[in-house]
């Protein structure tokens, strides 16, 4: 089977490398070409998030229900909290050509790349430890004790950057956004996603589906 046009992209970052802020005004540029999938999460809401936009917030019991109807692409524990991205949108959004977005940490690509072996993956850095820490801070939404548990944490999902295809250094964020918006761009066109989209001039020209 030839492969859908659109891509999943995996974008992972140690909290306050300012992922969802980069993602977010990636989304902007062409709301249309993009699906955000909307996790399900047992973390309570922080102030200013909003059910079903920034998450679905679950219970525990919800949450493994969920998952034993095998509900979710994937699903990790992330600082104390259970995390699952639902699979229903994925498979109906690919098809209709659009790119999906999944905000996940290292635990949920690896599980991703065992259904999608395609997906891209982008890990976000900070330009370094003082900045993630004060970017922690300065967010002023989580508790002191949950910074500290968060930047122990920083280390641990930055030893797994390697796993991911293509790193963004998040020092200024014009350039971090235009080096995701490059990703986005050079991977719509790979061969396959071209001859995806554009399958009747593939076909009017004579070039092949797939490539060699
Ligand atoms: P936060 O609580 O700051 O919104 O997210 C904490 C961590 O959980 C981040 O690293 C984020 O990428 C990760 N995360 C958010 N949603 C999902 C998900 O659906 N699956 C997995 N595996 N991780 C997630």
């Amino acid at each position: 089977m030839s492969e859908s046009s659109g891509s999943i992209f995996m974008v992972a970052a140690p909290s306050g490398a300012g992922k969802s802020s980069l993602v977010n005004a990636l989304i902007a540029q062409d709301p249309a070409q993009f699906v955000l999938s909307i996790s399900c999460t047992t973390r309570p809401p922080r102030p200013g998030e909003e059910n079903n936009r920034h998450y679905r917030f679950v219970s525990v019991d919800a949450f493994n229900a969920l998952r034993n109807d095998n509900a979710l692409l994937e699903w990790a524990e992330v600082h104390g909290n259970f995390y699952g991205t639902p699979r229903d949108r994925i498979d109906e959004s690919l098809a209709q050509g659009k790119d999906v977005i999944l905000e996940i940490d290292w635990q949920g690509a690896q599980q991703v790349r065992r259904h999608f072996p395609e997906a891209v993956g982008i890990f976000i850095l900070p330009p370094s430890i003082e900045a993630l820490e004060a970017r922690l801070r300065n967010r002023g939404q989580d508790a002191e004790h949950v910074i500290s548990r968060r930047l122990l944490a920083a280390g641990s999902e930055m030893s797994h950057a390697p796993e991911f295809q293509y790193v963004i250094i998040n020092q200024e964020f014009s350039v971090a956004l235009q080096e995701l918006s490059q990703i986005v761009s050079a991977t719509r066109l790979r061969y396959g996603k071209q001859a995806a989209r554009h399958a009747e001039l593939f076909s009017q020209l004579g070039v092949r589906s797939a490539p060699v």
